[in-house]
């Protein structure tokens, strides 16, 4: 029955791990597309989101 074990998540370790890259500020930004323009600041702007945490941030273009 230690097969079902197996399918633990694996990426709970991962993640953690990650977030701690993160959290140390080595975040892996990414620019992400469908924002190219940001109503709210009135110009473009790039977003950035990061594959590990998940946090976005913009840019002034
Ligand atoms: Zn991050």
């Amino acid at each position: 029955m230690g097969e079902v074990v197996r399918f633990k998540k694996p990426r709970a370790s991962e993640k953690h791990a990650n977030k701690a890259l993160c959290r140390a500020g080595f975040h892996r930004w990414q620019a992400e597309p469908g924002t190219p323009f940001d109503v709210k600041q009135g110009r473009l702007v790039t977003v950035y989101r990061c594959q590990r945490c998940g946090i976005t941030r913009t840019e002034l273009a």
